[in-house]
C-alpha cells in the first residue's frame, strides 16, 4: 500500500532523513517510533506530498507521489503535527469545507454523520472549534482526515499535549480505525506502539534502526536488563567494585550528582537480577547506597541497545570479512 524507497532529505549540509526505505502493507498499523528531531515529521510530510524529498520515491497503491500527487494524494488521510484548524468556524461548518475542498463524492450528510460519530463528536457539532478542549480539537483534526474514505490514514504524534483520559480515548479511537484502513502513525512514546501497533519502525537521526513486529521489540527490551543505581563514595571504587559482581556486563557513571552521591547505569545479563549483591558489596565496602531502580523499558534503552545492536552485527562482519 505504501512503499517508500531510498528517501533523502536534506537542509543544506544536514540530513533530516539519510535513505529511509520501508513498505506498509494493506490494512496494517504500524508506529514510527523516535526522539524528538529524528525525522518522523519529515517522513510523514514527505509521504503525504506535504514536503518535497531530495532523493527518492513514495508510492500510494501504485501511485508515484512525484508524478501524480493529486491521485496519490486521494488515498491519503493526514492529520499533521499541527493540525490547521479554523477557530471561528463551527464543527460542522469546517468539516464541510474540508469535504468541498477535498472535491469528495460519498453522500455528504450521511458521511459527515459517520464521521462525527466515530470521532464522538456528534453532540459538538455545532461548537466553535475554538472552544472545543485540545482533545476534541484533536478529534476534528482526525475527523477532517478521515473525510473522503481513505484507505492509509497518517497520524503524526496523534496524542500529544492530551491529558490522559484523551489519550486513551485516541488511542482507542486510532485501534477502531486500523480495522478498516492502513495506518500509520508517529510517537515518541513507546507505550503507545505497545498499546496501537502491530508493527514498529524505529527512526533516529533520520535513519531507520530497527522494523519489527512489536513483541518482538518488546522481547529485545525485556532482554535488556538495566539497573540506576545512587551511591555515595569515591566514583572509581564504586565502578570497580559493581564491576565485579557476578551478571553485571558494564557499568556506566552517568555523570549525575545527587548530594554527594553519584548516579551509575549498571548493565547485566538477562535473566540476572543483581540487586541483592548491589547492595551486599556496598555495605561490605563502605559505600552507602540511597537510591536503586530498573530502568530497563525506557525508550533511550531500546535505543541504545538497538543501536548496539546495529553496530555490533556491523562489527561481526567487519571480522568475518577480515577472516
Ligand atoms: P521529528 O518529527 O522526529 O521530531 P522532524 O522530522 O521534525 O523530527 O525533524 C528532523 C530533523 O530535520 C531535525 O533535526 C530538524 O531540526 C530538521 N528540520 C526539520 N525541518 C527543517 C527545516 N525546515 N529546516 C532545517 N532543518 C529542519
Ligand atoms: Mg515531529
Amino acid at each position: 500500500m505504501i512503499k517508500i524507497k531510498n528517501l533523502v532529505k536534506r537542509y543544506g549540509s544536514n540530513y533530516a532523513l539519510d535513505d529511509v526505505s520501508f513498505e506498509i502493507g494493506e490494512g496494517e498499523i504500524v508506529g514510527l517510533l523516535g526522539p524528538n528531531g529524528a525525522g518522523k515529521s519529515t517522513v510523514m510530510n514527505i509521504l503525504t506530498g506535504y514536503l518535497s524529498s531530495t532523493s527518492g520515491t513514495v508510492e500510494i497503491n501504485g501511485v508515484d507521489m512525484l508524478e501524480s500527487p493529486i491521485e496519490a494524494k486521494k488515498y491519503i488521510g493526514f492529520l499533521p503535527e499541527q493540525p490547521p484548524l479554523y477557530p471561528e468556524m463551527k464543527v460542522m461548518e469546517y468539516l464541510n469545507f474540508v469535504y468541498d475542498l477535498k472535491g469528495t463524492d460519498l453522500p455528504r450528510e450521511e458521511h459527515l454523520s459517520e464521521i462525527l460519530s466515530v470521532v464522538k463528536l456528534s453532540d459538538l457539532k455545532h461548537r466553535l472549534i475554538k472552544n472545543l478542549s485540545k482533545g476534541n480539537k484533536q478529534r476534528v483534526g482526525i475527523a477532517e482526515a478521515l473525510i473522503g474514505d481513505p484507505r492509509v490514514l497518517v497520524f503524526d504524534e496523534p496524542t500529544v499535549g492530551l491529558d490522559p483520559k484523551q489519550i486513551l480515548a485516541v488511542r482507542s479511537l486510532l485501534r477502531t480505525l486500523a480495522r478498516r484502513h492502513t495506518v500509520i502513525l508517529s510517537t515518541h512514546i513507546l507505550g503507545e506502539v505497545q498499546a496501537v501497533c502491530e508493527r514498529v519502525i524505529i527512526i533516529n537521526k533520520g535513519k531507520i534502526i530497527a522494523d519489527e513486529r512489536t513483541e518482538d521489540i518488546v522481547r529485545t527490551i525485556e532482554d535488556s536488563y538495566r539497573l540506576r543505581v545512587k551511591i555515595c563514595g569515591s566514583a572509581r571504587e564504586v565502578e570497580a567494585a559493581l564491576s565485579k559482581i557476578n551478571g553485571v556486563r558494564g557499568v556506566t557513571a552517568t555523570g549525575e550528582r545527587d548530594l554527594d552521591a553519584y548516579a551509575y547505569i549498571i548493565e547485566t545479563e538477562s535473566g540476572t537480577d543483581v540487586r541483592r549483591a548491589v547492595f551486599s558489596t556496598c555495605v561490605s565496602r563502605g559505600f552507602v547506597l540511597i537510591g536503586m531502580e530498573n530502568v530497563g523499558t525506557d525508550l533511550e534503552t531500546v535505543f541504545i541497545r538497538l543501536v548496539d545492536r546495529s553496530d555490533g552485527a556491523r562489527t561481526d562482519k567487519k571480522k568475518r570479512a577480515k577472516r
